[in-house]
């Protein structure tokens, strides 16, 4: 999938040298003797003014998701007091598990299920992200993913630097994201349609979005200094969580294996300076392939922002055969609104599809709400 070793940084990329390039000056490909000229792309990159955008909003829609979700249930906890808001089935968007057990529900009867149905439709809706658009869910929506992208910038303002693990260290670390994930599909693929019901309409299954929420407000010590030393690693190391960790990322990554876009590269037109895989928050060898298959690529596009020759890098699909660089790209590049166009397609799209056809909301009357909810921490899993 990625070939060779990277040539040496401190050579080929010295982020104050690219940025004084001038314009259609001459550079040696180095190591390959032969010199390519840099044509400045004419209209500058937008990407990830864009991107960061869809991330805010993004973001601001979970925190209003997670405000509406705490009233709601301090409403029960308050015996029906105060101010009353319908639940926000969004907010099953944080419960990845019961939308991996509820997908394999519905696979395996063709029934939507009845508690936490927006979980499976918002895991569909990641998926097909991942499906299309290599792990644009990470690096355009995940509030998680936004949080540590910005801790890594505040990091490397703190420090000076991020750093990168050497190579066998970071390669065994990336495992431990799908030995996690392994340990989930099995528990989750030797469950019969039976078990899964039979574990979401438990009152463990019913109160899992409010047990998450309850961990958060009462969060313990050493719970506290766990997430203390994650946010510390993903200002040291970029995005720590999502590359070492989060089991999520890793199964959209692997169904991001199969999205037919993909960054890019032209050789024609690249003046091999490296810029891209400097910037690459993956750590992805760009410069030196032809198109990026890896798992770890999130669609960030900060390669292509970062790369300063015309056509030389695109998030596309397979280029023409074309003698003339331009034309090899023709309908054939998914620009940044184009990303977030269809980030919004697929989102709105299941999102709608499930409200209209009244599978959004978990069915569940307010009485056995007013019971469960101030119970919800006394609730234990029902294998226990
Ligand atoms: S694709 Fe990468 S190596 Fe090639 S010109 Fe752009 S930034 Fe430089
Ligand atoms: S290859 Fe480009 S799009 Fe993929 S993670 Fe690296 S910078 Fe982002």
């Amino acid at each position: 999938m990625q070939v060779a070793a990277r040539w040496p940084r401190t050579r080929y990329f010295d982020p104050m040298a690219t940025a004084h390039i001038a314009p259609n000056a001459e550079r040696t490909s180095p190591g390959r003797g032969k010199k390519k000229t840099l044509v400045r792309r004419a209209v500058p990159d937008s990407s990830q003014k864009i991107r960061h955008a869809v991330q805010f909003m993004f973001v601001v829609l979970n925190a209003w998701l997670g405000l509406q979700f705490y009233l709601w249930v301090r409403y029960f906890e308050q015996g029906g007091r105060g101010l009353y808001l319908p639940r926000p089935a969004g907010v099953e968007g944080w419960l990845p598990i019961a939308g991996l057990m509820n997908a394999k529900f519905f696979l395996m009867t063709g029934h939507v299920p009845l508690i936490h149905p927006a979980a499976m439709f918002l895991f569909a809706a990641f998926v097909l992200m991942s499906f299309l658009l290599k792990k644009a869910f990470c690096s355009w929506l995940c509030p998680v993913g936004t949080l540590s992208e910005y801790l890594g910038k505040l990091g490397h303002r703190a420090f000076g630097r991020n750093f990168r693990l050497p190579r066998q260290v970071d390669g065994t670390l990336r495992a431990l994201k799908y030995l996690l994930l392994g340990f989930f599909v099995f528990v989750i693929g030797t469950m019969s349609a039976e078990a899964l019901d039979g574990f979401m309409e438990t009152p463990y299954g019913l109160m899992a979005d409010v047990k998450m929420l309850n961990f958060f407000r009462e969060i313990g010590l050493t719970a506290a200094i766990v997430i203390g030393l994650l946010m510390l690693g993903s200002m040291l190391v970029q995005n720590f969580w999502c590359r070492y960790l989060c089991p999520y990322g890793a199964l959209l990554g692997l169904v991001s294996l199969l999205s037919p876009i993909k960054i890019r590269r032209d050789a024609e037109a690249c003046i091999d300076c490296g810029t891209c895989a400097h910037a690459c928050p993956a750590g992805l060898p760009v410069d030196k392939l032809v198109q990026i298959r890896s798992a770890e690529c999130t669609g960030c596009m900060v390669c292509v922002a970062a790369c300063s020759s015309e056509n030389a890098l695109q998030f596309s699909l397979v280029p023409r055969r074309a003698d003339v660089v331009k034309e090899r790209w023709t309908r054939r590049v998914v620009g940044p609104l184009a990303v977030a166009g269809m980030l919004a397609y697929i989102f709105l799209g299941l999102v709608l599809y499930a409200r209209a056809t009244n599978h959004w909301q978990t069915k569940m009357s307010k009485e056995i709400y007013m019971h469960l909810v101030p119970r919800a921490n006394q609730l234990a899993h029902p294998g226990m």
